[in-house]
């Protein structure tokens, strides 16, 4: 069953009040994060309910639900990010159907984006890398020893992938510190990377719904959350 309008925007509200703390705590101005409403597994009667609730940027991360979902969507235009696994034989629909891709992991898959890309008009395309912060085997993500060669190749071979920001997912577990540390790591890797490459990285996509504030408070840009806006995923 999907969630009714005043509950759903009660807990968007309280988020936005979280958000706000840790923003403050951090001295930093919440209008630099944004909150991306994370929709897999959700019905579209959920999704209607979260833009009537102000939410217009949705996570995503199958092309195939994603497809499903665009086919049947009947509000008004609304952004949306791949954040899941991509396989580069998804590239060109992904294109066509995210307007960011958060979790670019790999050379061969920047390659092909940036092939398709060179088909049509001279566009840049917005990415993000995606970085394994947590050394957990069973996530994506570049290791953080090989982001900056991963980068070099990016802006070396896909002139155009615009490379926006990076993205990291926490690591589970209980352990505050240890949350702060990988999320720490990738505002430092950020840093770094801005320095040596003269690219504005401004975007550092981090926290989700159990760790947003711990995220924030170490300087993510953008939020992805799920069950704290829709509940348990169907
Ligand atoms: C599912 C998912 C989220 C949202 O997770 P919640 O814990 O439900 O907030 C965020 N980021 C990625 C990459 C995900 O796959």
């Amino acid at each position: 069953m999907v969630m009714d309008r005043d509950e759903m925007q009660r807990k968007i509200d309280a988020i936005r009040e979280r958000m706000a703390d840790a923003a403050g705590r951090a001295g930093r101005a919440t209008s630099e994060i944004a909150l991306v409403g994370v929709s897999k597994f959700q019905p579209l009667p959920a999704l209607y309910t979260a833009l009537d609730c102000g939410i217009a940027l949705f996570g995503e991360n199958r092309v195939q639900e994603r497809e499903e979902k665009a086919a049947a969507w009947t509000r008004g235009p609304a952004e949306w990010h791949m954040i899941g696994h991509l396989q580069r034989n998804k590239a060109r629909r992904a294109l066509q159907l995210f307007d960011c891709i958060e979790s670019v992991d790999n050379l061969d898959l920047a390659a092909a984006l940036d092939r398709i890309l060179s088909e049509g008009e001279a566009k840049r395309y917005p990415i993000f890398l995606e970085v394994n912060t947590s050394g957990e085997e069973t996530k994506n993500g570049v290791a953080p020893e090989q982001l900056f060669p991963l980068i070099d190749s990016v802006l070396e071979r896909c002139p155009r992938l615009d490379v926006v920001g990076l993205m990291t997912i926490g690591p589970l577990t209980e352990d505050e510190d240890a949350v702060r540390r990988a999320f720490a790591s990738l505002r430092v890797l950020a840093e770094g990377a801005r320095e040596r490459f003269g690219l504005p990285l401004q975007e550092l996509s981090m926290g989700m719904s159990g760790d947003y504030e711990a995220a924030i408070l170490e300087g993510s840009t953008i939020i992805r959350i799920g069950t704290g806006i829709f509940g348990a995923r169907h």
